[in-house]
């Protein structure tokens, strides 16, 4: 039986490991917490569902059980606190889903699956990356552009999905309140000057609480870093690179589930079918990536400005219209390589 090691537990290591052992592999994973799910607390996420295949049909094809609360979302609020847009689609934009290391999230549930097709996963252990054959260990600290800090809470609140925009609550990021059958998620997000995230916070919570009376109590502090690169590594020497281990995360609102998955997935894929996963990983994220350059370009000279209200008008406004920014269309071919050296002038560390 061939072996492969996995380094790192997390949601794009063990989609590898889950389609290896399905494919007859022996696979072990190490991980360096005691359990999986550890980098988060109960955090509410947005699976994107972009245009093409739904999201959970994709992962259903990439041998990914939908075992995990999961939400869609069809209405979002977009706000400055001056402006108010709404977004209301048929088909879900996004999926909720929670993320930790307890049952119903989307950690944990991968781990059941992953065990359950016979994964060795040594919890409390790390190994040289150069002994293993995928690496699967998340942000890269040597690279982190967005932070984000939050709280959970139980609300009687109903259901809702509010994002709200400016630079006092969100620096070049945007803040959101999530509410879900009782369980709220407030958090701020903030781009390139790490140290305002505390102050951002404060404002969000300031802001949603008068907007919409809360009472928060017994709040759990959520959130984290995120690395993002401009020069993706999928592959050095034999090693493959998966997840936000390589550089997989989009540069606009900092999503990387999807590409977590999906590059763990393309990895074994690649050594089930000796493909080349660089040249695969490279063709499927390409455009992509090079849009969300160009996005997080416009967002930040058009938007920034008029405290983002042209934003708040736009985005309800292209989703009537069918309108995809992740299509890297021949607009943004153009505008991309003045979009580049801005992002590098800016964002050095990437
Ligand atoms: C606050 C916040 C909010 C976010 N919101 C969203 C969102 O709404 N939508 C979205 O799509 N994405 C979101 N993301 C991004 C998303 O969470 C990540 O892109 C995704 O989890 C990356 O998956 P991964 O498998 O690459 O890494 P992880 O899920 O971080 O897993 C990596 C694993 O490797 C382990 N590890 C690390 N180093 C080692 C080592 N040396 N040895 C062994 N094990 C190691 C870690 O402990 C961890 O278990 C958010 C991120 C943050 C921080």
């Amino acid at each position: 039986m061939k072996k492969i090691k996995i380094l790192g537990a997390g949601i794009s290591g063990l989609t590898a490991a889950i389609n290896l052992a399905k494919a007859g592999y022996k696979v072990d994973v190490y991980e360096k917490n005691k359990d999986t799910g550890m980098r988060f607390h109960g955090d509410m996420q947005g699976l994107e569902n972009r245009k093409g295949i739904d999201v959970l049909e994709e992962f259903k094809q990439m041998n990914i059980k939908i075992n995990f609360e999961c939400y869609p979302v069809n209405n979002i609020i977009l706000t400055n606190g001056v402006k108010t847009s709404e977004i209301n689609t048929e088909r879900a934009r996004y999926y909720l889903v929670k993320r930790g290391s307890f049952d119903g999230t989307v950690d944990y549930d991968l781990k059941k699956q992953a065990l359950e097709a016979g994964i060795e996963i040594h919890y409390n252990k790390t190994v040289p990356e150069n002994e293993v054959d995928i690496v699967a260990i998340g942000p890269n600290f040597k690279q982190i552009t967005g932070v984000a800090k939050g709280i959970v809470f139980n609300t009687d609140l109903e259901d809702m999905l509010v994002l709200a925009y400016g630079d006092d609550l969100a620096f070049k990021g945007y803040s959101y309140f999530i509410v879900r059958n009782g369980y709220a998620c407030m958090c701020s997000t903030v781009i390139g000057e790490l140290d305002r995230v505390n102050e951002c916070f404060e404002n969000t919570k300031e802001f949603f609480e008068k907007k919409y009376d809360l009472n928060v109590t017994s709040p759990k502090i959520v959130g984290g870093v995120g690395s993002i690169a401009l020069n993706n590594t999928y592959m050095n020497g034999n090693r493959m690179y998966v997840g936000e281990a390589a550089g997989l995360q989009d540069i606009v609102a900092g999503f990387g589930m999807r590409f977590a998955i999906k590059s763990g997935y393309l990895a074994a894929q690649s050594i089930i079918n000796d493909e080349d996963y660089k040249a695969v990983a490279e063709k499927t994220f390409e455009n992509i990536l090079k849009a969300g350059i160009v996005n997080r370009y416009l967002y930040e000279k058009l938007f920034l400005k008029n405290s983002y209200s042209l934003f708040i008008d736009l985005l309800p406004l292209c989703s009537r219209h069918n309108f995809s920014a992740e299509k890297f269309n021949i607009l943004q071919r153009m505008i991309y390589p003045f979009a580049l050296s801005y992002i590098k002038k800016k964002y050095s560390e990437i």
